[in-house]
């Protein structure tokens, strides 16, 4: 972010929230009104040293990590997925304070070496939502491998130029050569480019380029022994789909079978029942959601404040954290940054472009 923006946004924080007037905009944009539930990626040991490799806005470390559950324990009553439902449904008396719950997308391991331990010392409850065919498994989501393998590719040591011998390299380097960074480059290709082609791309980049076993490694799923682990630990498991399906892009009986075959193999190997659904990328429609309902799910999550009239716990919003989420111009943590992240004041209209009406 530009300093000056960064600047304005610091002090805006602040005088909001010393007035408290970030809680009077949250009441009134419903931010206060429904439990909150945040939404983390990774939680890694060194962030600067992660971000290299892997989307900076997918990390937080384990330091940042802390200050931000200290802060939300001290303005939130933290609780479980179960206990928000209770209270969405009505079964549940209202506190003090406005309840919140800790959620964490794609069941990267180091939710069980980082995460957990820190949740489990300050008596923390969470979330996972685990993509099935990935878990127990050594392949990387396909946005982390090509990320990794751009950052790898666009780094000073390996020029692009110096690989760019055949014609299929040229190719590459054509597509990603205009991109200032590995993250431009990501966006650039993921949404450019159909599935197939982004996997070609990484094949190719595969082939050309050395990538150590600890970034592979750094990267990888949760596998099934540490999720039971986990359950038994009193965490909730829940479905991110088999495959990160961007469910709305998908026809009716794939996109069912996302649904119902994570649930069912997430059942399987927990013996337990599996309530709740993340939607991968935040991307639901009418048609997602009530699929999602069809498919005996409780609820689902999404990653934006848009909700659906219809099936309001089928798009229960979220509130993205990262490293950088909260901290003023100096990069240190800022409380008044959090407390209006959170009550909605930097929420812009088009913050999300996707129309969940579609049904
Ligand atoms: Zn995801
Ligand atoms: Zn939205």
């Amino acid at each position: 972010m530009p300093a000056l923006r960064k600047l304005i946004k610091t002090t805006g924080a602040s005088v909001l929230n010393c007035l408290a007037i970030d809680k009077l905009i949250g009441m009134g944009n419903g931010a206060r009104r429904a439990p909150l539930i945040v939404c983390y990626h990774r939680v890694v040991r060194d962030f600067v040293d992660s971000s290299v490799h892997s989307m900076p806005s997918l990390l937080i470390s384990t330091e940042m990590f802390e200050k931000q559950l200290d802060w939300l324990a001290e303005n939130y009553d933290l609780v479980s997925m179960d206990e928000v439902m209770q209270a969405l449904n009505g079964n549940r008396k209202a506190g003090k304070k406005q309840l919140a719950t800790i959620t964490f997308d794609d069941g990267y391991v180091d939710f069980y070496w980082n995460a957990f331990p820190i949740l489990k010392r300050k008596g923390i409850a969470s979330c996972v939502f685990v993509v099935t065919n990935l878990v127990g498994t050594e392949n990387l989501q396909t946005h982390d491998e090509l990320y990794l393998m751009l950052s790898l590719c666009m780094s000073p040591e390996t020029p692009l130029a110096r690989i760019a011998a055949d014609t299929q390299t040229k190719r590459l380097v054509q597509i990603i050569g205009k991109q200032p960074d590995p993250y431009s480059a990501a966006r650039h290709i993921l949404s450019s480019f159909s599935n197939s082609e982004v996997i070609q791309l990484i094949e190719l980049m595969r082939d050309r380029i050395h990538v150590s076993a600890q970034h592979l490694k750094e990267l990888r799923s949760l596998s099934w022994s540490m999720l039971r682990t986990l359950s038994v630990q009193g965490v909730t498991i829940g479905s991110h789909t088999q495959s990160h399906a961007l469910l709305p892009r998908y026809e009716q009986t794939l996109m069912e079978k996302e649904l119902a075959a994570s649930r069912r193999r997430l059942e399987l190997e927990l013996g337990m029942p599996i309530k709740y659904l993340a939607y991968p990328d935040g991307q639901f429609d009418e048609r997602t959601a009530q699929a999602a309902e069809a498919a005996g799910y409780a609820a689902a999550v999404t990653t934006c404040q848009h909700t659906s009239t219809k099936r309001p716990n089928f798009a229960l919003p979220r509130r993205l954290l990262w490293e950088k989420s909260c901290t003023n111009r100096r990069d240190e943590f800022s409380p008044a940054i959090m407390s209006c992240l959170l009550n909605g004041v930097f929420q812009y209209p088009d913050n999300c472009a996707q129309d969940h009406s579609v049904s």
